[in-house]
């Protein structure tokens, strides 16, 4: 049996990742949001290709101090910052603070001025958005995320000592197509410019990506086009995006060797030696993660009849369950799964220690290569 193995085709990641910056205007800024994916191989392939990182806590900041020691951190996010976290983001020199609430805002500007600097941040503004090409709304309603846009507006107009506003930041849904996601910034930019007199614009992440399609990619030409026509009217913005999961979601996979099949009233099971410990995206998604099988079971190995599968793990819950398939084939014991799309929120999001099952091995690799690899290893 083999141990459970995660790969990281770099190579296409520094592919897929130029070819983002290459879609998008030069006064667009690119920002990895880092807890997608902060494996130090993945921040050193991102580092010569993006114009920054966003980090979210101070275990991000001393990954990326490390893995990265010259580049500080483009912008310092997320909720709950705590007053060594405030104090940690103005020392290692993060461009700007996206400040959550307005006590957030007075005790950055107060730990600023002790330490005899100014902090530049961004506001973030939870502003409703009506995309008029859909019937959807996001952002505008109660949340723990960003402020309400008259708080941002007084407080951008009469700032507390110790911080220079230097503009709004928005981050008001995932899983937005290309069309929809222009829409939005297009209403940010225009609501940051004309309400606050902003010149910096960062408006978030949450490019879609389709589980369900691994070679469906987000349409970042058409996105570029459009902050394009957005930024021709406005000379003296600046608009920064800053994607996570469509930037590293295709690079990773998880291979898991098949340790069992069998027949439950009539429903074909799979077990891996793996599971929802090591990639709990399914679970947390709510999707089948999507799976190529590496034939390489023994003649004579149980198998399944070729029928619709569903694929679990070793733990022992009912919810550990990594995918569903109705078009796998037989899928034999000593095979192994390839699960696609595992390169962002995956390791990391993943409740390791729960049965205390060993960790996966990494590897940097092509995912087809480590999986023939393993043929002659059991
Ligand atoms: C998580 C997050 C991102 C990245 O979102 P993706 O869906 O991974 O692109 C960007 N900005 C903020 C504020 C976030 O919380």
């Amino acid at each position: 049996m083999t141990r459970p193995v995660y790969v990281h085709d770099l190579d296409a990641l520094a592919t897929h990742v130029r070819s983002i910056r290459a879609a998008l205007p030069d006064r667009v800024e690119l920002l990895y949001a880092v807890k997608a994916n902060p494996e130090p191989d993945v921040l050193r392939t991102l580092a010569p290709t993006v114009d920054g990182f966003e980090v979210a806590s101070r275990g991000e900041l001393r990954r990326l101090a490390d893995v990265l020691p010259d580049r500080s951190p483009a912008a310092y996010a997320g909720p709950g910052k705590t007053d060594e976290d405030l104090a940690a983001a103005l020392a290692a020199g993060v461009g700007r603070v996206h400040v959550e609430s307005p006590a957030e805002l007075r005790r950055l500007g107060a730990l600023a001025r002790s330490a005899g600097t100014t902090a530049d941040v961004l506001l973030r503004v939870n502003l409703p958005v009506r995309a008029p090409g859909a019937s959807l709304v996001m952002g505008g309603g109660p949340s723990p995320f960003g402020m309400d846009p008259d708080d941002v507006r007084a407080l951008a107009h009469r700032p507390p000592p110790g911080v220079a506003v230097r503009g709004v930041h928005a981050h008001l849904a995932s899983g937005l197509d290309a069309p929809l996601a222009a829409e939005v910034a297009a209403a940010v930019v225009e609501w940051a410019v004309g309400e606050v007199g902003a010149t910096e614009v960062d408006v978030g992440g949450g490019m879609s990506v389709d589980y369900a399609d691994p070679t469906a990619r987000f349409d970042w030409s058409g996105y570029g086009r459009a902050l394009g026509d957005i930024l021709d009217h406005r000379p003296g913005v600046r608009v920064r995006i800053e994607p996570g999961r469509a930037v590293t979601v295709y690079c990773g996979a998880y291979l898991a060797e098949v340790v069992d099949v069998k027949r439950s009233y009539g429903e074909w099971f799979v077990v891996v030696a793996g599971g929802t410990h090591h990639l709990r995206t399914p679970v947390a998604k709510g999707h089948a993660q999507p799976f190529t099988v590496h034939r390489r079971a023994t003649d004579g190995a149980p198998r399944t009849d070729g029928g619709p599968v569903t694929v679990v793990g070793q733990l022992c819950t009912p919810k550990d369950v990594l995918s569903r398939s109705t078009d796998a084939g037989p899928v034999a014991v000593g095979d192994v799964l390839i699960f696609a799309m595992a390169g962002a929120y995956a390791w990391n999001i993943s409740h390791r220690d729960f049965l205390l099952h060993e960790p996966p091995e990494f590897r940097v690799g092509s995912p087809g290569d480590v999986a023939l690899g393993w043929a002659d290893r059991s």
